[in-house]
């Protein structure tokens, strides 16, 4: 039974319809990731060692990563929902329902700052972008991460609490213009399986009757026959509560919600961009999600200055300064110990600091209104836009400057397996925008200054929204931070940036 239509609902296009409500609609899409999955671990082993040459190291780190930002803001987690590591999931969610579930003490986003600050260390100690068998190895540690803490725990334990690049696709889909949202909460509060979470999924066929109402109780009531069986879909995985649903975060956009709605009552919706980031409770209060939705724009400006020339200078300083001589210690661990100091620093201590200091001066400023965990929460989401800004200029960077270099290394890997249909010489020449494209630098400074205005605007608003005439005092500690934050990006982005991945690079 259809109940409404939603002129918001993107799931009203064909496509994405059949996508939304096919059993396999996501396996299919799947597919084409988890062949170029495959395929970057099989040229990152056996391919060229030339980084700016290997598929599997420049479809990572130049053309993953660019269209990864331009989907999120464009889009939403698209991402997360055609992303393969998944795949094993209906294998692993057989053998774990009857395993446990995640523990209680890392029910939180702890975990995920870790593994996305540990990803990024690693990236950039371990020179990964200059590595395809590393990159290769990389693609491997997320299948197996993925199948064994899908298989021993009930939930989705990877996605929602460990996985770095999930993580990095939650934080910034909540700026995204779309958002899974029920069409009629009439409807749900008369459905009795609450399939959207528990699922329609049964060992054996079991049958029940609900009453639901037909628009909006205005037509009645009709009954529905539902059954479970062994042929129903998973519930959220990320047990996400589709009518309570507020904010993208924790959404993969895997449509199992929709696909177990006997009611068809789950839309993927239009909404304004970034429209949860200013919305009131869309977020809960808690430390955990406070903190990376403001660290990840810290620890995108530690990842972007570590491809400017000024960190090698710093890395020396860091090294002289601690003692360390290359007579008594290995040049690995003074650049291990070395960059560990900045990235802790900057993408840990520095954001942890001035976010209580903002937290305290905003409630000494104001007569200490709400507790300190509120106070951080309320601003908190104000850091999204910015973050979003500063990794889209990176990315972009990248991205513009290497666009094209996938064909001939594409070419290329034809050539060594024998497939010469396309010409026998690759076209090493096609690479990107100049280096100094003033384009480019364009793109990156309405990134920036888009992020930044966008921020500063919605600080504003949840100011004057949560303090009425204190909004001034409020805003002030998280005004300087976000401008401290957009002034460093805009210095990092005028300096000369490695331009890794690219034939330039050779
Ligand atoms: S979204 Fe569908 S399955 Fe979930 S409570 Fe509403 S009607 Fe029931
Ligand atoms: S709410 Fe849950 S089931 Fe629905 S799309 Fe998001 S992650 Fe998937």
């Amino acid at each position: 039974m259809r109940t409404t239509t939603n002129k918001r609902d993107l799931l009203r296009w064909p496509v994405l319809r059949w996508i939304g409500q096919h059993r396999y609609g996501r396996l299919y899409l799947q597919i084409p990731f988890l062949l170029a999955a495959l395929l970057l671990i099989y040229d990152g082993f056996t391919g060229p060692s030339n980084a700016a040459r290997n598929l599997s190291t420049v479809g990572a780190w130049v053309h993953y990563r660019g269209i990864v930002v331009l989907v999120l803001l464009l889009a939403g987690n698209i991402i997360c929902m055609g992303c393969p590591f998944t795949l094993p999931r209906t294998l692993a969610k057989k053998l774990s329902l009857r395993g446990r579930r995640w523990p209680r003490f890392l029910r939180n986003k702890w975990l995920a700052v870790a593994s996305l600050f540990l990803l990024l260390f690693l990236y950039e100690y371990l020179d990964m972008w200059a590595s395809p068998a590393l990159t290769a190895w990389l693609v491997v540690a997320y299948f197996v991460a993925s199948f064994v803490l899908e298989a021993f725990f009930k939930e989705s334990a990877f996605c929602k609490y460990v996985c770095p690049i999930g993580t990095f696709n939650f934080a910034f889909s909540t700026a995204s213009p779309t958002q899974i949202e029920v069409k009629d909460p009439q409807v749900c509060k008369t459905c009795v399986g609450k399939e959207c979470i528990n699922g329609s999924y049964a060992a054996a066929s079991v049958v029940r009757v609900d009453q639901i109402p037909i628009n909006g109780g205005a037509g009645g009531m009709a009954e529905k026959r539902i059954e479970h069986n062994r042929r129903g879909t998973l519930g959220c995985g990320t047990e996400l509560f589709a009518p309570q649903i507020k904010s993208n975060m924790d959404c993969t956009l895997c449509l199992d919600c929709v696909r177990a709605c006997p009611h068809d009552n789950i839309g993927w919706m239009r909404r304004t961009p970034g429209r949860e980031l200013g919305q009131r409770g869309a977020w809960p209060a808690r430390w955990d999600i406070s903190f990376l939705a403001i660290f990840v724009g810290f620890i995108g400006i530690v990842n972007a200055f570590g491809m400017i020339p000024p960190v090698y200078d710093l890395l020396q300083s860091i090294a002289s300064f601690l003692g360390m001589s290359a007579e008594r210690w290995s040049p690995a661990l003074i650049e291990f110990i070395a960059l560990g100091a900045i990235f802790v620093l900057g993408g840990l201590l520095i954001p942890a600091v001035l976010t209580l200091g903002a937290g305290w001066m905003t409630r000494t400023l104001t007569g200490r209104r709400h507790s300190l965990r509120h106070t951080v929460a309320h601003f908190a989401p104000a850091f999204i836009p910015l973050a979003l800004g500063i990794w889209t200029a990176h990315y972009m960077f990248h991205f513009l400057i290497g666009i094209w270099t996938v064909v001939p290394i594409t070419h290329n890997f034809l050539l060594e397996h024998g497939i010469t249909a396309f010409g026998t010489r690759p076209d090493w020449s096609l690479g990107g925008l100049p280096v100094d494209s003033p384009l480019v630098g364009l793109v990156q400074t309405v990134a920036l200054m888009g992020g930044f205005l966008w921020s500063m605007i919605l600080a504003n608003r949840i100011s004057t929204r949560e303090y009425g005439r204190d909004a001034v005092p409020a805003l002030f500690a998280w005004a300087l931070i976000l401008l401290g934050m957009a002034l460093v990006s805009l210095w990092i982005f005028s300096e000369p940036m490695e331009m890794r991945g690219t034939i330039l690079f050779d």
